[in-house]
C-alpha cells in the first residue's frame, strides 16, 4: 500500500512537472532592456510597443534601462542573459551598427544575438533652444560660426545616433563646437530646453513634442521627405544641406540560442503592436515610420542589419570616430 501511494505520488509529481513544461511561453514577466536613459526616444518606443505586446503575450513587460557607452553596455547585458525568451533587448542603428565600428565590443552584434523584429525608423531633427535668433538653417550656421566658442551640443555618448548626427553636421557645415555626453537624449533634451546646451541632432520622436509646444526650434529633418505630422519643418535638401540623411531604425533582439517558439511569439506580438491603429497614431505623431509587415520579421531585421553594417562601417571607420 505504502509502495503504491509512493508510486502514485511520484507519478503525480511527474504529471505536474509535465503540465508545467507544457505551459506555453511566456509564463512569467519578460524584461525588455533599453540601453539608454528613461524618457528618451528608445525608451519611449520600447514603452509604446511593449505595452501593446503585453496584451498579446499575456505577461507584463518590465522595462530595464541599462545605460552607458552609447548603449553598448545594455546590449552586452542582453548578450549575456539566459537564452530563454525572458530577456529581450531593443536597439537601433547606432547600438547595433555604429557601435560595432567604434567600440572594442566583447560580443558579436550578428552572431551573439538572434533577431526578433524590425521596428519603426525615425529621422533626426536639427534642433536648438527657443532663444537662438536664427530663422532658418543658413542663419543658424552663420550664428553658430560667430558664436563658435560659446556653444555646445548634446549627445547620448560617443557613437550614439545624436553624436554621429552632430559630427556629420559639423563636417557638412564647417562648424565646430564641443559635445556634452549624456546617458541618453532624454536627459540631454531637458538641458537643451533649459538652455544649458545649444544644439542637438536628435531623433524626431524625442524632440518633436518640444518643437510643437514651442520649447525648441527645428531647422531641418534628416530625410528626403518631410514628416507627415510636422509638415512645417523643411527637409535637409530644402534647408540647404542636401543629402544629409540619417534614419534611426530600431529592432528587437534576444540572446543567441533562444528557443524558436519563444522568438515566434515575440515576433507575432511585435507585429500585432505595429498593426494596432492606436499604436500607429502615437508613432506617427512622433515621426516614426513603421516598416512593411513582411520586413517586421527576424529575417527582415537580419537582412536590414547586415546591409546597414556593410553600408556604414566603412563610412564610420573612414571618419575616424573612436570611443574615448
Ligand atoms: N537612442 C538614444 C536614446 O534613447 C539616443 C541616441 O542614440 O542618440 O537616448
Amino acid at each position: 500500500m505504502r509502495k503504491l501511494s509512493l508510486a502514485l505520488a511520484a507519478a503525480f509529481a511527474l504529471g505536474l512537472a509535465g503540465a508545467a513544461q507544457a505551459q506555453p511561453y511566456p509564463t512569467r514577466p519578460i524584461t525588455l532592456v533599453v540601453p539608454f536613459a528613461a524618457g528618451g526616444p528608445t525608451d519611449t518606443l520600447a514603452r509604446i510597443i511593449g505595452e501593446r505586446m503585453r496584451q498579446s503575450l499575456g505577461q507584463t513587460i518590465v522595462i530595464e534601462n541599462t545605460t552607458g557607452a552609447a548603449g553598448s553596455i545594455g546590449v552586452g547585458r542582453v548578450v549575456r542573459a539566459p537564452a530563454d525568451g525572458y530577456t529581450v533587448g531593443i536597439g537601433h542603428w547606432s547600438t547595433h551598427v555604429v557601435n560595432g565600428a567604434i567600440y572594442p565590443l566583447t560580443y558579436d552584434l550578428l552572431k551573439d544575438l538572434d533577431p526578433v523584429a524590425l521596428l519603426p525608423a525615425n529621422p533626426q531633427l536639427i534642433v536648438t533652444g527657443p532663444k537662438v535668433p536664427a530663422k532658418d538653417l543658413k542663419e543658424l550656421i552663420a550664428w553658430m560660426k560667430e558664436n563658435q566658442d560659446k556653444i555646445s551640443g548634446g549627445t547620448a555618448g560617443v557613437g550614439s545616433a545624436s553624436h554621429i548626427g552632430g559630427i556629420y553636421f559639423q563636417q557638412k557645415t564647417g562648424t565646430k563646437y564641443p559635445f556634452v555626453p549624456y546617458r541618453g537624449t532624454g536627459p540631454a533634451i531637458q538641458d537643451l530646453v533649459a538652455g544649458q546646451i545649444d544644439i542637438m541632432v536628435d531623433q524626431s520622436s524625442n524632440s518633436l513634442p518640444h518643437v510643437q509646444n514651442g520649447k525648441l526650434k527645428a531647422f531641418a529633418v534628416t530625410a528626403a521627405k518631410r514628416i507627415p505630422s510636422a509638415p512645417e519643418i523643411p527637409t535637409v535638401d530644402e534647408a540647404g544641406l542636401p543629402g544629409f540623411y540619417i534614419s534611426v531604425w530600431h529592432g528587437l533582439w534576444v540572446p543567441h540560442g533562444t528557443p524558436p517558439d519563444a522568438i515566434a511569439r515575440l515576433t507575432g506580438a511585435a507585429q500585432e503592436a505595429m498593426a494596432d491603429p492606436a499604436v500607429q497614431k502615437r508613432l506617427a505623431d512622433l515621426g516614426q515610420e513603421i516598416p512593411p509587415r513582411e520586413a517586421q520579421t527576424p529575417e527582415g531585421l537580419h537582412k536590414h542589419h547586415v546591409a546597414e553594417i556593410e553600408k556604414w562601417w566603412p563610412i564610420i571607420k573612414a571618419a575616424g570616430i573612436k570611443a574615448e
